[in-house]
């Protein structure tokens, strides 16, 4: 039965149907062994609940049967099964979009990327305590320089802004390549809500908004302003974004739902990840809170070298699949997954990209690595 939405809230038969796609690449590898962790983890724990999954033919996928990269189909399917479970695109060159992942994002306003970063015991990271850190990224998902608004140095376009703003009495460079960043009270407004919303329903203690406002007033300085214009049950404060690289360095445990524009949220992510030990196991998911469209997806790409080899971690997305059950209300089912997921890292039978950085470990395949989940879930 396809999950329906009302007031704000995800209502779910026991029989639900989920989107899932998944992706090129490294997703033939990692994508069907989170669908197989969460199945055994939703069996173990109710029994007469089971997902459907069906698969929404996107990229690579897509064009084997000769039907575009993201189709309209595709993008009503999501739209009507409301949630999926995605894996990795190939960035198809000269396609009018710069990339498949941030059109699904753009084309159903998916305005909320929601990147939750913490350690994992035993997984090796190159700070001295990376269990301080424990926060969750909300990064606006359709503004700032990523709404791909550019002119290229030379252009009609170019040359005509350098003009119009001649007449004002604004001096560009005639060599100059051009880029708009529009920040909206609107766009800002909703995610920082979003943002808050899910700290109070958390018991999170405070929400940072991380801005670059000293230097952009009317862009990242009202993006501050807006946030603290909203209603709010959780202390909100504000950071400025070069001193929060550092400040998430020195004092993590200081922090905790992060909300931010589209750039920042994009370095912020990465560095956060890296912090407590790689891309490998960083979930994430694209969300509208409004229409209830979910997606839920691995944060890496899609690895061509190591494609179909069974090598690489599955890890992201099935702490992807974490985040969709906790969502859905199964929470039951997600810590289950967490569970067993701790104790195979902490066992040391990992793939190649913490093996390789762990003493004594066994290096298991991406399936293996799987298969090991599922034995501690079903135990
Ligand atoms: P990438 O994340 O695909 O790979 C970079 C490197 O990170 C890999 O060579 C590998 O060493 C490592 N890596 C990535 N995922 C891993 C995993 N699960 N386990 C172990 N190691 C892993 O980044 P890229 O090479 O810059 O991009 C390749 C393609 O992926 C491009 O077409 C890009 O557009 C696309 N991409 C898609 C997404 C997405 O679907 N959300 C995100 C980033 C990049």
């Amino acid at each position: 039965m396809n999950i329906t939405f009302e007031n704000g809230n995800w209502h779910i038969s026991d029989n639900p149907t989920i989107g899932v796609i998944i992706g090129d690449g490294i997703g033939i590898d990692v994508t069907p062994v989170a669908m197989k962790v969460i199945d055994a983890a939703v069996e173990k724990v109710y029994m007469n609940r089971k997902i459907e999954w069906k698969e929404i033919l996107v990229g690579e996928k897509a064009a084997e049967k000769r039907i575009p990269n993201l189709s309209e189909e595709a993008l009503n399917e999501i739209r009507s099964l409301r949630v999926v479970l995605k894996g990795p695109l190939t960035t198809p060159v000269g396609s009018g979009f710069r990339s498949l992942n941030v059109a699904i994002r753009q084309k159903l306003d998916l305005y909320a990327c929601v990147r939750p970063v913490k350690w994992f015991p035993g997984v090796p990271a190159p700070v001295k305590n990376p269990e301080k850190l424990d926060v969750v990224i909300f990064r606006e998902n359709t503004e700032d320089v990523y709404a791909g608004i550019e002119w290229e140095k030379g252009s009609e376009g170019a040359k005509n802004l350098i003009e119009y703003l001649k007449k004002n009495n604004i001096i560009v460079r005639e060599d100059s390549g051009l880029g708009l960043k529009p920040i909206s009270e609107f766009a800002s407004k909703r995610l920082v809500k979003s943002a808050i919303n899910y700290a109070v329903k958390n018991n999170r203690k405070s929400v940072t908004l991380v801005h670059k406002g000293n230097i952009m007033k009317f862009t990242e300085g009202a993006f501050k302003e807006w946030g603290y214009e909203l209603n709010s049950e959780v202390e909100v404060n504000d950071r400025i974004a070069d001193a929060m690289f550092q400040q998430l360095l020195l004092r993590p445990d200081e922090y905790d739902v992060i909300a931010t524009t589209n750039l920042n949220g994009d370095y912020l992510s990465d560095a956060c990840a890296a912090q407590v030990g790689g891309l490998g196991l960083a979930p994430g998911a694209n969300i509208n809170y409004e229409t209830g469209i979910a997606v839920f997806e691995a944060t890496h790409g899609t690895a061509p070298k190591y494609a179909g080899l069974d090598k690489v971690n599955p890890g992201s997305i099935i702490l992807s699949g974490v985040m969709m059950l906790e969502l859905l209300g199964w929470q039951e089912a997600a810590d289950v997954i967490v569970q067993a997921m701790q104790r195979t890292i902490q066992e040391k039978q990992v793939t190649y990209d913490l093996a390789r950085q762990m003493d004594n470990a066994i290096e298991v395949k991406s399936s293996e690595f799987g298969k090991k989940i599922i034995e501690k879930i079903k135990k």
